[in-house]
């Protein structure tokens, strides 16, 4: 089995996020990125199904600016075998993502692509499901378990109700929530080793993918600064309270 594993760069989710002056979008000039949380779990995943001895190649691959290369590297460090990045400037919306990666398919013929479930920037939650449609492969969202089989997957996900499990014939495409695993960090003498393994670079133009914008975005604003709460001094003044002035019980 060879997986293709999609990351994206974003900004770290431990920033604090900053919206412009002119309301164009967010800060993100000397701003701390990297990998989408749950792509670092869908690396990991394929990582481990190699380790089983179930998969001989895990591929990584991310569309995005020539620092992109970063996040690449890091899957690099924590295992896949290469890398291929995508270049592309600017924002870059999901349906013009799956295009890419559905060239990307293509070329490298993987019988599992594993993505995150969603990119903590847009939080879009569109790419994978995009793919599945263009290639016309079965999918299984939010999956927190993973199990390969000789032909298929056995794959738990997390739905409103609880986990629901469903089995998919490869290849299919695969979204991971954070609770599949726990990623690995990457050890210096696997960062050192990460420099070594081979990263091909192509653009969107040579794949022949128009990713002009389909969406146009208004403005971005912060969202409206919460009131500062109030301490009271019994359950009877709460109630009280929530009856006469916030009007809800
Ligand atoms: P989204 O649909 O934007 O919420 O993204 C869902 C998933 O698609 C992410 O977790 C990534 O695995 C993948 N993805 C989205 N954008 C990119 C990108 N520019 N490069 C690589 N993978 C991406």
């Amino acid at each position: 089995m060879k997986i293709l594993v999609a990351v994206k760069r974003v900004i770290d989710y431990n920033v604090q996020i900053r919206v412009k002056e002119d309301n164009s979008g967010v800060v993100t000039d000397n701003v701390k990125m990297s990998t989408n949380p749950p792509d670092d779990n869908a690396i990991e995943e394929a990582v481990k199904i190699k380790e089983a001895g179930k998969a001989k190649e895990v591929v990584a691959v991310s569309v995005g600016e020539e620092k992109a290369q970063e996040t690449v590297r890091k899957a690099l460090a924590v295992g896949a075998d290469r890398g291929i990045l995508v270049k592309v400037d600017g924002v870059i919306e999901p349906l013009a993502v799956s295009k890419i990666l559905k060239k990307i398919v293509e070329k490298e013929k993987p019988d599992l692509v594993l993505m995150g479930k969603q990119a903590i920037d847009d939080d879009c939650n569109q790419t994978g499901q995009m793919l599945a449609a263009l290639l016309n492969w079965p999918q299984a969202t939010f999956a927190s378990k993973i199990e390969v089989k000789e032909k298929s997957l056995e794959v738990t996900r997390e739905v409103d109700e609880g986990l629901e499990t469903i089995e998919v014939n490869v290849p299919a495409i695969v979204t991971c929530d954070l609770r599949l695993n726990e990623p690995r960090y990457a050890s210096l003498p696997n960062i050192m080793k990460a420099k070594k393994k081979p990263i091909e670079q192509i653009s969107a133009e040579d794949l022949g993918v128009d990713v002009k914008s389909r969406i146009e975005q208004i403005k971005v604003e912060e969202p409206p600064k919460r009131k500062a709460g109030i301490k009271v001094a019994s359950v009877e003044e709460l109630v009280q309270k929530l009856k006469n002035e916030a009007k809800v019980i």
